[in-house]
């Protein structure tokens, strides 16, 4: 469920398919087939596994578990081209198994463009810690390095990533990623399939997103989106939400207003997702929203631009 477009993760899920021999159809996210179609397709071919982009496809799922599809033979989700809060692992894992798949691996898998790939973690229990991503090592060497010093790090030292590809035509240098990873390098076996494959543990973030940190004012106040968009995705009885921030009355020399839009899931008490919404948000901005409006996932999938938009759109400026 990738869209159709020339990036990294459409092409390796294409050809990685291709190559092991797998049936795979490629939907090109909701632009093509919109979601219906997408579900159409769901109910005729009955896939074991689905890829795409995470917001995405939580849309599709929570779709078809309101409409009453029954797919009982997911085995995996696998997400790529967004990072991937534990929330929302535990909410796709969810709606899964409302459609009557109770045993659905959530996948996340790194890659960036440079090097030609990607890599996947291990398939493991939602409430056990990630076995990391497994790498092929005749494919290409991984190093962590610190940042500042250039100096490898020991194993499991956090640090930056560090890329060579072994076997890539036109691509021979060691290429310095700018992502973090928290937990380094392992070369012990995986605790779930038994390989010895190198591993990397942990969180990746890319360093330049560190040093921007992707801030920016809300009613003068610096704010951490990154954070933020973490921390409503982790909060277990939100599904989609979309954060909005307007002029008062629309009139640029108002002071601004925040509007907070989010879908319920799996509760009635709308009375408590407002406060422990609110104090989140409160923790992290030390602002609270002037308003937050409930919507039913149809409209959310509509003010995401789910079908119309290259990406979901969760953080809306509607100032003058
Ligand atoms: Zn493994």
């Amino acid at each position: 469920m990738f869209p159709f477009a020339p990036h990294l993760a459409f092409w390796q899920t294409y050809y990685s398919c291709k190559e092991a021999g797998v049936f795979s159809i490629s939907t090109g996210d909701g632009k093509v087939m919109g979601t219906d179609g997408n579900i159409r397709l769901m109910d005729r071919v009955k896939p074991t596994g689905i890829i795409g982009i995470p917001t995405f496809l939580y849309h599709i799922l929570n779709q078809a578990v309101q409409e009453g599809k029954r797919f009982e033979t997911l085995q995996s989700l696998v997400l790529g081209g967004e990072k991937v809060p534990a929330g929302m692992r535990r909410k796709l894992t969810y709606l899964a198994q409302q459609l009557g798949s109770t045993d659905v691996s959530v996948v996340a898998t790194y890659g960036f463009t440079e090097s030609k790939m990607a890599w996947g973690e291990c398939p493991h229990p939602l409430e056990s810690e990630s076995g990391g991503y497994h790498l092929y090592p005749d494919l290409g060497l991984f190093e962590v390095i610190d940042p500042d010093s250039g100096e490898v790090q020991l194993d499991g030292q956090p640090g930056e990533l560090v890329f060579t590809p072994l076997n890539a035509r036109g691509t021979t240098v060691r290429y310095r990623t700018g992502d973090i990873i928290d937990g380094g390098l392992v070369y012990d076996v995986c605790p779930y399939c038994k390989r010895r494959m190198p591993r990397l543990m942990g969180n990746i973030s890319r360093r330049s997103d560190i040093k921007e940190m992707r801030l920016g004012k809300i009613k003068g106040t610096l704010v951490d989106f990154n954070e933020l968009e973490k921390a409503l995705d982790d909060v277990d009885h939100i599904g989609a939400w979309q954060i909005e921030w307007r002029k008062i009355n629309d009139d640029p020399m108002k002071l601004d207003e925040i509007i907070l839009h989010i879908e319920p899931l799996g509760t009635e008490n709308e009375e408590q997702l407002l406060h422990i919404v609110t104090e989140r948000f409160k923790a992290l901005t030390e602002l609270k929203p002037n308003r937050v409006c409930f919507h039913t996932s149809a409209e959310m999938r509509e003010m995401h631009g789910v079908g119309t938009e290259l990406k979901e759109k969760r953080l809306m400026d509607h100032r003058p």
